[in-house]
């Protein structure tokens, strides 16, 4: 696969996938293509066969696995994981307001989005809805306006002299988009909003009414290519939708890779802890069901390696002073490895040496990074993966700019890179994961 042709790749998927319920079901799509099956949580595991294999929870956190043999004790696994959702901001569960004959959406902020960005854009709104049928069982489905159907406009630098030097953002008044024009005082149903676009994205719903949603609102802008020679990409959900792609392309166009497992987690951004999330059951519970036994599977975890990918920060040109003076990650200059020294992230020497050999393998640059000492790191599913499981953890990403922002700036050739990383370390064979104390 060429640079460019992963470029397209990951812009189809990340304009396809605007919240984790379309990540998750564009990561299905792609897998069933390359051959990987479906299995329910619900249903028996029982006598499964070696080959290729995908369950899915709450429709946001995918696990995928490739098998080349029944599971067993002295197995090594290639485990990688990323997380399907990005700060944004999320509906509320009674969202319209009308003021001043405008109508607007109430929303909660979900997780630690840079809210100056969010003005001005045009954005659309998509997410899961669920509803009652006619007859059965209560039923759920996905909808995606495509088209902007809101915006947050700014305060004119008129009525706040101060903007350009000292404007804060109150998260409860001063970021409610605003969706119509109110008439006669007349309220709209949002529930019939939402219908209208679920018939034309599920046609086959019999919704009598809808009980419940979850829905996002997002950039309309599609992704671009920047720059003079187009060096920069720009898109929303980098993080970390462009991790979650790597590898879904890794776990499907590797040739004759080893067995491996790839685990998309959502709730990231909120701290992990949910039914979804790194810090829930779902990745332990996939574990138990391949390797019932506990002791056999502490001996395949233990021997295995977990990747954690999470975009990490470059060098902001503008900034320079806010990074680490030896540790300045540059775009389009390959993957880093974080590190810290509060196991903010996973990674350890041995750990880390066995991904720099990986990408030397794989000729691949690498880079590192720690943050400052006097300024707060952040942190990845890697260490609650880490601790949960007791599988040897590493922290990459590929370098970004303006991380959590609406619009996101990364490389053109990172994507890439991390793409035939992930390729490489699925083909590892088993005797170069190995580590020995001496
Ligand atoms: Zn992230």
């Amino acid at each position: 696969m060429q640079p460019t042709e992963f470029v397209q790749g990951l812009f189809q998927y990340i304009q396809d996938s605007p919240t984790p319920f379309h990540a998750v079901k564009n990561s299905e799509e792609i897998l069933s293509l390359n051959g990987f099956q479906r299995l329910d949580e619900a249903a028996s595991w029982q006598g499964l066969e070696p080959g290729a294999y995908y369950v899915t929870r709450n429709r946001s956190s995918l696990i995928a696995f490739n098998l080349t043999q029944p599971p067993h004790p002295h197995q090594t696994l290639r485990m990688a994981g990323a997380h399907t959702d990005s700060p944004c901001l999320k509906v509320k569960p009674q969202p319209l307001i009308t003021t001043q004959s405008c109508i607007q959406i109430g929303v909660e902020v979900y997780g630690g989005a840079l809210l100056n960005p969010w003005f001005d854009r045009d954005l659309s709104l998509a997410g899961r809805l669920t509803w009652k049928p006619q007859q059965g069982p209560i039923q759920s489905g996905l909808i995606d306006f495509k088209r902007p159907v809101a915006i947050i406009p700014s305060l004119a630098i008129h009525l706040d002299r101060e903007a350009n030097d000292n404007r804060s953002i109150n998260k409860q008044n001063d970021i409610v988009p605003l969706a119509l024009m109110a008439h006669d005082d007349i309220t709209p149903d949002f529930h019939a909003l939402l219908k209208e676009q679920l018939d034309m994205d599920c046609p086959a719903n019999q919704a009598t009414s809808i009980l419940d949603f979850d829905l996002f609102f997002y950039d309309a802008q599609p992704p671009a290519q920047v720059g003079f020679n187009k060096e920069f990409l720009t898109s929303a959900r980098f993080d970390n939708l462009l991790s979650c792609y790597a590898l879904i392309k890794a776990a499907t166009m590797t040739e004759a890779p080893q067995d491996f497992m790839i685990v998309l987690n959502d709730n990231e951004e909120t701290g992990s802890v949910s039914t979804t999330g790194a810090q829930g059951s779902f990745l332990q519970s996939v574990l138990e069901r391949l390797y019932p036994e506990p002791a056999h599977r502490t001996r395949v975890t233990s021997r295995s390696l977990f990747i954690s990918v999470d975009n990490a920060h470059a060098v902001h040109p503008n900034f320079p002073t806010k990074y680490e003076g030896n540790h300045l990650p540059k775009l389009n200059r390959g993957p880093v490895l974080k590190k810290n020294a509060n196991q903010r992230y996973a990674s350890n020497s041995v750990t880390s040496g066995l991904f720099k050999l990986i990408c030397e393998k794989a000729e691949v640059p690498v880079q590192e990074f720690v943050m400052r000492n006097d300024m707060a790191c952040g942190s990845t599913i890697g260490p609650l993966t880490a601790a949960a499981i007791g599988v040897p953890t590493v922290d990459i990403g590929i370098p970004s700019l303006a991380m959590h922002s609406i619009r996101e700036t990364v490389g053109n050739l990172d994507g890439w890179y991390l793409s035939e990383v992930l390729s490489g370390f699925f083909q590892e064979q088993q005797e170069q994961l190995r580590r020995q104390d001496v």
